[in-house]
């Protein structure tokens, strides 16, 4: 007879219902709220979280997870690995100025670097680690929240960045040598985490959990054996609460036996998605007999209800396999939303397939009680479960004869344009007319203050549609005159209709839907309320044609059109899991597939089809990357292959670090690239030109993400590198990524300078 099992969460959404975290931190930066008044609100959030997961069903809740900005940069805190620039705010204005300075600079020193959380949308502050790293212990944090939770009464786990994940996250510091290898730290590390674990002892921890979700992906023997001998020595400790680890995202693969293995108390696996792939590896491993095993069977990253008829036979095998099982969502419930029940305005028949971070809670303790008590103990809600189900898969929304039959009458001639790129490259120059080194910019330009009142004014019903769509009008118009006036060859309308590159076209889209609290967590005090990919997608009707026409009918040179990307549509929005995501990225291929005809068809000759998520959006496992490239490539091409060889199609990513996916840019067959490569400093020129890529690449010339202007023989330094590999016919001259979040002021000078540039050293090449 094994124990009972019980429900548990690894971390819960930090923000608060109302986001009172983010008001009370931006607050205390704007000097209206104190240190002190900001500490008691975050100790009323972590206790109001505790006060539902225990009132839930919850009898064990996680500590620890919570943090003023960043659980990465909180670990950076308690190994006592603080850079020294930013040690100096510490000892001049104490911890917590010092704690932000880290997350956001000062006037006087960089904060760290920022960096996506594996492939969640979630961004951590990278740490940043040399040959001289001393660590120290400083465990104040976990200890205090762990004695707010026992305080409260509590059973509560602290939950930690395992060290190994830690150190493997963590870049080498400035002024060390780049090809540092921080994780050859480990020895150093570990004393720190075995101090910590004692003062979390002695604080009454009977476990602690060390969350290693970076050996959910590949990883080499090197760094399985550092894993191994990390958790040999914890586990060695006397002194010692049980130690879990949990690995999440993705299967464990190989390191799974290493933790099975290792003398540690339990070990918490993801068994969503591909991570199910644990369930076999786990029986293969031995199990883990007589140990805790927390299974997570009930997605943490998406907003859908779970199978629970499923998760429970998934929970049965595990049973066999462990010496107690434990239900959990695969991970933190820090990327989903706080709670369905905010939402009002949701439609009734599509809100029974949700589940935010509360709803999940419920259906962890549902199946936790499944499984101590049988499924007798929870009949009702299996039933209600099936027919919700049953609702969503009957559905017109999710299941639109028109959409599905368009989709699956897809032919390999779809995805392809139907001339060589030489022959479109021969009809683009004769229509377009465009000079070498040609000129443009990647789409936005600043949103004033003005317009973003307005669309408030709109919604508020203060000012009507007229009044909107004037100031919108006016707003193109003077972004086209000074394109025209600085001389950019290739225009856009700027973009100052638009909220959010994939928000806009989600909410002209069937089968998208938008909440109205639906807050998560992007980094620091920042939010992102992710559209929600629930049904089968077409486009009622056209979503850029006004405004794109409109700009083109102001001016004799060439407008952009400018649409995302199906891959973006999906990864910036939490998408269905009830078909696969080749099947959804098809469906809003073909949505964006006609908006490209009917720009076409509207006289527009350059269109562009924003991919920046192409890249971060790689499975974690090599494994599965080339069956994901495939459908990715694929579906750009079928939103983007039904033009003319005169129409010129672009596209554009936010990176330069590109090179695991050359091959798949290759693939999408664009006429035109343009590329994050001013902080690389054309590298990516270089790159694309020793891999042989034969269309045309816009290596952006200056950072837009920093506030310096460049001046134009700097930006002419760089066009002469790129001509190194590129020819001038194919070489264009572009910013790096859009300019929405620039001031008016720098744009000016800094696009005049780039036009300088580019005449300069046309002159030169002709
Ligand atoms: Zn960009």
């Amino acid at each position: 007879m094994t124990e009972t099992s019980s429900p548990t969460v690894y971390g819960y959404p930090r923000q608060g219902p109302d986001r009172e975290l983010k008001k009370a931190i931006e607050g205390h930066w704007a000097g209206r709220v104190t240190e002190r008044d900001l500490l008691d609100v975050a100790a009323g959030l972590r206790a109001g979280n505790w006060r539902h997961l225990t009132e839930a069903g919850v009898r064990e809740v996680p500590t620890g997870d919570f943090s003023l900005y960043d659980h990465v940069l909180d670990t950076t805190v308690m190994v006592g690995a603080v850079p020294p620039r930013h040690r100096a705010v510490v000892a001049a204005e104490g911890p917590l100025a010092g704690y932000f300075a880290m997350a956001r600079g000062t006037q006087d020193v960089a904060p760290l670097e920022m960096t996506k959380w594996f492939d969640t949308n979630y961004h951590y502050l990278v740490p940043e680690l040399g040959p001289d790293t001393v660590f120290a212990a400083d465990p104040a944090k976990q200890v205090g929240e762990l004695r707010e939770a026992v305080a409260l009464g509590h059973t509560a786990r602290p939950v930690l960045v395992g060290p190994v994940t830690y150190l493997l996250l963590a870049k080498p510091a400035p002024g060390a040598d780049p090809a540092f290898e921080p994780i050859g730290l480990l020895d150093r590390l570990l004393p720190v985490y075995a101090e910590v674990l004692a003062a979390l002892r002695a604080a009454g921890a009977e476990w602690v959990q060390f969350d290693e979700p970076a050996l959910a992906q590949d990883r080499d023997r090197a760094v399985l054996d550092a894993a191994a001998h990390a958790y040999r020595e914890l586990g060695a400790l006397t002194d010692r609460p049980k130690v879990l680890v949990a690995g999440y995202f993705d299967r464990l693969g190989d390191a799974l036996p290493v933790l099975a293995r290792a003398p540690i108390e339990g070990l918490g696996l993801d068994f969503t998605g591909p991570a199910a792939a644990n369930l076999e590896d786990l029986a293969r491993a031995g199990g883990l007999p007589g140990k805790r095993l927390i299974a997570g069977v009930v997605d943490g990253r998406n907003v859908w209800i779970n199978d629970l008829g499923g998760s429970l036979a998934t929970l049965a095998t595990l049973l066999g396999l462990a010496g107690r099982v434990d239900v959990a969502p695969s991970c933190s419930l820090l990327h989903v939303p706080i709670d369905l029940g905010l939402e009002h305005g949701l439609d009734p028949r599509v809100g029974r397939w949700l589940a935010f971070a509360r709803q999940k809670v419920a259906e962890v303790v549902t199946l936790a009680t499944g499984l101590s008590e049988g499924t007798g103990a929870i009949a009702g809600r299996l039933a209600a479960n099936r027919d919700d189900l049953a609702s969503r898969e009957a559905s017109a929304l999710t299941h639109d004869p028109e959409v599905r039959a368009r989709a699956a009458a897809v032919v390999p001639a779809d995805t392809r344009r139907p001339q060589p790129y030489g022959e479109r490259a021969a009809a683009q120059r004769a229509r377009l007319g465009l000079p070498d080194l040609p000129t443009t910019t990647i789409g936005s330009f600043p949103q004033t203050g003005q317009l973003r009142a307005a669309r408030a004014d709109l919604r508020a019903g203060r000012i009507d549609q007229d009044a909107y769509d004037e100031l919108i009008a006016s707003e193109i118009r003077s972004v086209l005159v000074f394109q025209e006036r600085a001389g950019i060859d290739v225009l856009v309308h700027g973009e100052p209709e638009r909220n959010d590159m994939v928000q806009y076209f989600a909410e002209r889209l069937n089968g998208y839907l938008a909440t109205q609290h639906g807050w998560v967590q992007s980094y620091g005090t920042r939010y992102v309320r992710p559209p929600i990919l629930a049904g089968d997608v077409s486009r009622p009707g056209p979503m850029t044609l006004r405004w794109t026409t409109y700009a083109q009918s102001q001016t004799g040179r060439p407008v952009k059109g400018m649409l995302t990307g199906p891959v973006t549509m999906l990864a910036w929005s939490f998408v269905r899991d009830d078909q696969p995501q080749a099947e959804t990225a098809r469906q809003v291929a073909l949505a964006l597939r006609d908006e490209v005809a009917d720009l076409e068809a509207s006289g527009i000759a350059v269109i562009q089809v924003d991919e920046p998520a192409l890249r971060e959006t790689l499975p974690l496992r090599a494994a599965d990357r080339p069956a994901y490239l495939a459908w990715a490539t694929e579906a750009f091409r079928l939103a983007t292959s039904g033009v003319r060889a005169d129409t010129q199609i672009h596209t554009h990513m936010c990176y330069a670090e590109f090179g695991e996916i050359l091959a798949a840019i290759d693939d999408l067959d664009a006429d035109v690239i343009s590329l994050e490569a001013a902080r690389s400093h054309m590298r990516v020129a270089d790159e694309l030109a020793g891999a042989g890529y034969p269309r045309e690449v816009g290596p952006g010339v200056y950072d837009i993400h920093s506030p310096r202007v460049p001046d134009a023989e700097e930006v002419a330094a760089l066009l002469r590198k790129g001509l190194g590999g590129i020819p001038a016919g194919r070489l264009w001259v572009n910013p790096d990524c859009g300019l929405k979040t620039r001031g008016w002021g720098e744009v000016r000078v800094s696009l005049d300078n780039m036009v300088a540039a580019a005449r300069v050293v046309r002159a030169e090449a002709g």
